[in-house]
This record gives C-alpha cells, sequence and structure tokens, in this order.
C-alpha cells in the first residue's frame, strides 16, 4: 500500500520559543495589547496566523519592522506538521470508486494524531480529530484503547482542515468541502476549543471559508454538552453514535452510555430539534449477533420517532484483535428494509479505508503513539 513519510521525527523542532499558535483568540488579544496595540491589530494577527498560513512574523506585512520584531523575539510560529500518508489502492472491482488517503499529522509537542480524506464523486469530506486518543474507552474503537492524551487546542484542530486541504489538491485536484468531527477523541469533550476551530475554519473573510452547515459534530451522545451545541446558534449538524437501542447493549459498546439513558439522551434530541429546527443523525455501525436483529430495528425505530431523527447506517472496518465483526449484507438489507417500513429515512455508508486502517485510531496506534 503506498505510503510517504513527510517529516523525521527524530528532528528536534525549535522550540527555544513558545508556540503563537497555541493560543487562542482571547489570548492573541492579550499579546496584542501588552505591546500597545490597538484591538484591530490582533485581529489582523489571527488572519495572518490563519488565512494566509504565515510562517515567519516577517511575512505579516501590515505590521511595522518593529512590531514584527516585537512579535518574532517572544514567539515562534509552529503548526502542525504532516508526518505520513497512506492512500488506499484503487478497487478495479468498484467501479467509479475513489481511494481515500489518512494523515498522520505531528503536532508541536510530538504527539500524533490522525485525520482521514474521504472523497466522492461530489464531495471530498475531511474527518478530523478533537483530542488525541480519548478517555471513553468505547469497545469497538482502536482510539478507545490507546486511552487518553490530551485535548487538542483549536490551532491544531483547524491545522488539520488546512493540511487536508491542501493535499486533497495534490491528491485529488479539488479541496474540502465537507468537514466531518469522527476522527481521535470525544469532540464534545473539547467544546471550547471545537467551537473556536470551527469559528475559524467558517471566518467569511478568510481563504478557508467553509459553511458551518458543511461541518458535523459526532458524538456518543453525552447529555448535556448536546443542549450546549442547541443553544450556541451553532448551525452545523449533529450525529449521534446510538448503535444500539437497548440500554444493556449499548452501555456494553460505550461504557460512557450508562451515565446517558436513554430517555436522557431522547430528551436531549427533542430539545436539540426544537432549538435549531434540525434533525439529528443516528449512527448505526451493524455488528454481526449484535445490533443487527429484528428486535434491534423495532427499537431503533420507536427511539428514532421520539424525535426528529434520520438514521445512518455504516460498515465497521474491523479492527485486528477485536471481536466484533461488520454485519453480513444479507442482514443489513433485512434491517434497513424494516426501517424504511417504518418510515424512517436511511443512509448506507460503504466502508472506505478499511485496507488503510481507517478506523479512527488505527493509523496512531500502529505508530507507536499508545506507548
Ligand atoms: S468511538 Fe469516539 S468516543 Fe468512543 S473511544 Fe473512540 S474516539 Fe472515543
Amino acid at each position: 500500500m503506498p505510503e510517504q513519510t513527510f517529516s523525521d521525527p527524530s528532528t528536534p523542532r525549535d522550540g527555544t520559543l513558545p508556540n503563537i499558535r497555541e493560543l487562542n483568540r482571547q489570548q492573541i488579544s492579550g499579546v496584542m495589547t501588552s505591546l500597545g496595540q490597538q484591538a484591530y491589530r490582533a485581529r489582523q494577527l489571527h488572519q495572518w496566523l490563519y488565512s494566509h498560513q504565515a510562517r515567519s512574523f516577517d511575512e505579516m506585512s501590515s505590521f511595522s519592522k518593529r512590531l514584527r520584531q516585537q512579535l518574532a523575539d517572544a514567539w515562534a510560529i509552529r503548526p502542525a506538521e504532516l508526518d505520513t500518508v497512506e492512500t488506499e489502492p484503487a478497487r478495479r472491482s468498484m467501479p467509479g470508486h475513489i481511494p481515500t488517503s489518512k494523515f498522520l499529522l505531528r503536532m508541536d509537542d510530538g504527539e500524533l494524531i490522525e485525520s482521514v480524506l474521504i472523497p466522492s464523486e461530489e464531495r471530498m469530506t475531511a474527518c478530523l480529530s478533537s483530542q488525541a486518543g480519548c478517555a471513553l474507552r468505547c469497545t469497538f474503537c482502536a482510539t478507545g484503547q490507546m486511552g487518553f492524551r490530551r485535548d487538542l487546542t483549536a490551532s491544531e484542530i483547524t491545522d488539520q482542515a488546512f493540511l487536508l486541504d491542501r493535499e486533497a489538491w495534490r491528491l485529488y485536484g479539488r479541496g474540502i468541502t465537507n468537514i466531518v468531527f469522527m476522527g481521535m477523541g470525544e469532540p464534545l469533550l473539547n467544546l471550547d476549543n471545537l467551537f473556536e476551530a470551527i469559528a475559524t475554519l467558517t471566518e467569511k473573510e478568510y481563504n478557508f471559508n467553509i459553511s458551518e452547515r458543511k461541518i458535523t459534530i459526532s458524538t456518543v451522545g453525552l447529555v448535556p454538552e448536546i443542549g450546549r451545541i442547541a443553544r450556541s446558534g451553532l448551525r452545523s449538524k449533529l450525529a449521534i453514535s446510538l448503535h444500539s437501542a437497548s440500554q444493556t447493549i449499548r452501555e456494553r459498546m460505550m461504557p460512557v452510555a450508562a451515565d446517558y439513558p436513554l430517555d436522557a439522551l431522547s430528551t436531549a434530541i427533542s430539545a436539540y430539534n426544537g432549538e435549531t429546527g434540525q434533525p439529528v443523525t443516528l449512527v448505526w455501525m451493524l455488528l454481526e449477533g449484535i445490533n443487527d436483529t429484528p428486535e434491534e430495528a423495532r427499537k431503533l425505530t420507536r427511539f428514532a420517532k421520539r424525535g426528529l431523527c434520520k438514521i445512518n447506517l455504516i460498515d465497521y472496518n474491523a479492527i485486528v484483535n477485536l471481536k466484533f465483526r461488520p454485519g453480513y449484507s444479507d442482514t443489513k438489507t433485512m434491517f434497513i428494509q424494516r426501517l424504511l417500513e417504518a418510515g424512517l429515512l436511511v443512509t448506507v455508508r460503504k466502508s472506505q479505508g478499511a485496507t488503510i486502517n481507517a478506523a479512527c485510531g488505527q493509523l496512531a496506534t500502529r505508530s507507536g503513539n499508545d506507548d
């Protein structure tokens, strides 16, 4: 399988000055105020860093030479860097199939995280991470097996989008059209940084400038944070990994579900529907003998109809050494049929990237980031 490595992990990065990209907008304002600058200069600095992707203060031509020097004396600019790219081999047996690419990115402190480009005829979707590792330990997930390492900063979240957009142009000749936060980590456990990253990525005057509606936030179903998103005014889409409408099965797959019973989750979904006027997507990964039964289809139907919900069935990318296996396709057909007959809106996402370990956490795990 084609793999390209871009950076040498044994080469230390210049760490003598603090990295200005670790600062959020408020902290950037604080820096500029401390230098006696007016508020609009802080906005300009943010724009240089995140719209123009400046790699040095010398590039910031709207600043005086003195200000550029003051900044360069105190700060360095060290964005995330591309470490490794793996592109799935083309599948001749699948006409129209466009290979998925997976990226390992190196953060300033050496932490490795992963992001995925999922191309289709109409879209170029970037699947981004929100945390390095994850504390929630879902039993089907490679990232969950790594444990939690740390939250990503807003800058590290946006850097994934910038780097993947550049790579999308290089590999596929077109840029990112959609973003999903379904990579490493639970985005709702890093909500402040996620909000700030989305604000930067959707900033109208900036070069990247994607619409909030083209961004999907995916969660295992953290009830208080779903309420926070609903009240935030954010117009991005919300996807909830349901995977089972039986409390005991859900808890077995996602231990954190014990804190948020299905009734509480359903109430949160209805409140979200009411506040935003938008549906929620219930993500369901069919697992043989676990959640592909007629009883589960019936329970899912009942749960989905309590709110405004769509169903997204996904293939499971089999993870080595884990006990689950993807649902069989005849079982899947029966399952889909039952949902459709019940009047639910169902989409089916075929497995992409299984041959490049594209289930979240698998590339980072293999690269030894789980020490
Ligand atoms: S599925 Fe998501 S929330 Fe669960 S362990 Fe993996 S990264 Fe964390």
